[in-house]
């Protein structure tokens, strides 16, 4: 082992400074920590005031700089944005340096290409801190549970969200209030829409499942609700039967078979919010926290919990990915078990063929009548309904709750396209997925 790790740093914002304070601060740690010296730090804004200090010409703002820099043996990738963090990935992984990277949405969408060139020029990309901030949930998958056919992730893997869905449950607050004291308090950002609208939990679902089921999906297939529609009124009556609402994003296999000749493992994927039962483990993840929850053949069931983000928390996982890398830094070849590699086609099923449990809120006419006329759409449509009640009747107006059994989206959607037509029901104001 040489005697220092030789690391480049890109981006210096809330990750790369939670780095450098624990690199700053070795002390009772694991003792390789001291021998990771920082050699450059990429910026954008060189005038910038920082909370952590350096040696002059540590700074820099040319990122080639330090890309071609022959003392680096890591560059740690954590400006974010997608093209330019994925060209310097590429470009550091030619010149024959590992990377780590936190980066879910270059990943999630340029990881085969990635990972495929790192393996050619025997380098890792180890990305740790892209899902689930804190949690070590990358490595299990790769190591720990390496002897497990994974059947199923269940996850909530975006702080923000699990935020404002618990403030919403616990102040009985709208969700524009919470979103605005959110972003007061840092937990969203200005421009909230990749973490309300559910695309940073695809992002990292895309990533965990191509790790677990050992093949490439395909990011921009994974159908994806956010939480920005969720009402008060499924909040409060989700707690009235016994739920919690979560962002969920979960992957399960479904089946094997032949695509153009060749075995195929299909993925039923899916991020949305979802009614939990009060007895499930992620009913009760609450705040910022992230869980993921892991089935596995012959492990059963394990759920990782802690914090999704935050500057120390992922800085937790970046370091330990460069300690990864410097484990192995003398090793000839690559660490099978470390570096990444696709075994199999998986490919990502078809939102009408997604089969789980839905809750329908309908606001309807306060007539007689208007149940069995629902209930017999379902009937028709092969749709089994576990129960429907009507709620709240006022100003001649009444809400009905459906909880179906587990059915096909397809047919969900051809019954509500018929239940919009029958006169008494004025609009389906609520669909969400149900464990
Ligand atoms: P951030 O606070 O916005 O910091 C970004 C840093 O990158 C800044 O220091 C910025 O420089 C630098 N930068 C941006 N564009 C650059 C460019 N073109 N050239 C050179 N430097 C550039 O971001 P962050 O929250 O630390 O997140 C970093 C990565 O970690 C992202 O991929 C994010 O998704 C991921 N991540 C973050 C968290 C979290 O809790 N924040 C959790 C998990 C994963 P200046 O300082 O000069 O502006």
């Amino acid at each position: 082992m040489p005697r220092k790790l030789c690391i480049g740093i890109i981006g210096l914002g809330t990750v790369g400074t939670g780095l450098i304070k624990i690199l700053q601060s070795p002390h009772l740690r694991n003792p390789l920590v001291l021998d990771i010296e920082i050699v450059k730090v990429g910026v954008k804004d060189i005038k910038k005031s920082r909370e952590v200090f350096f040696e002059e010409d540590i700074l820099t703002t040319d990122i080639k700089e330090i890309i071609n820099d022959k003392r680096i043996d890591v560059i740690v990738e954590l400006m974010g944005g997608v093209d330019l963090a994925k060209d310097y990935i590429l470009e550091s992984i030619r010149s024959k340096k590992s990377v780590v990277t936190a980066n879910k949405a270059v990943i999630a969408r340029y990881g085969q290409e990635i990972f495929k060139e790192a393996n050619k020029y025997g380098v890792y990309v180890l990305i740790e801190a892209a899902v689930g901030g804190g949690i070590p949930i990358i490595e299990p998958l790769k190591k720990s549970l390496g002897s497990n056919k994974i059947q199923k992730i269940s996850s909530i893997i975006n702080g923000t969200t699990n935020y404002i869905l618990s403030k919403m449950s616990k102040n009985n607050a709208k969700y524009e209030e919470v979103l605005r004291s959110a972003q007061e308090l840092g937990y969203a950002e200005i421009d909230p829409s990749a973490d309300v609208e559910g695309h940073d939990s695809a992002d990292k679902i895309s990533i965990l499942s191509n790790l677990a089921y050992g093949g490439t999906i395909n990011r921009e297939n994974i159908p994806t609700d956010g939480i920005n529609n969720i009402q008060q009124k499924d909040i409060e009556y989700s707690k009235r039967f016994g739920y919690s609402i979560k962002l969920l994003a979960i992957s399960e296999r479904c089946g094997s078979g032949f695509e153009n000749n060749k075995s195929t493992e299909f993925i039923s994927t899916w991020v949305g919010p979802t009614l939990v039962p009060k007895e499930h483990p992620l009913a009760n993840v609450e705040d910022v926290n992230n869980a993921i929850l892991v089935e596995g053949d012959p492990v059963g069931e394990i759920m990782l919990f802690g914090p999704g983000a935050g500057a120390g928390a992922t800085a937790s996982a970046v370091l330990a990915d460069i300690l990864n890398v410097f484990s192995t830094i003398d090793n000839k070849k690559l660490d099978p078990l470390l570096s990444i590699k696709s075994w199999q086609n998986c490919q990502i099923v078809d939102a009408s063929e997604i089969i789980k449990k839905n809750y329908l809120r309908l606001i309807c006419d306060d007539s007689p009548g208007v149940i069995g006329k629902i209930g017999k759409v379902f009937g028709d449509n092969n749709v089994s309904i576990e129960s429907i009640i009507q709620l709240e009747a006022n100003d001649n107006q009444a809400e009905i709750i459906v909880i179906t059994h587990q059915v096909k989206n397809g047919l969900i959607t051809k019954s509500l396209n018929e239940i919009e037509k029958i006169n008494e029901v004025k609009i389906i104001a609520s669909k969400l997925s149900c464990l």
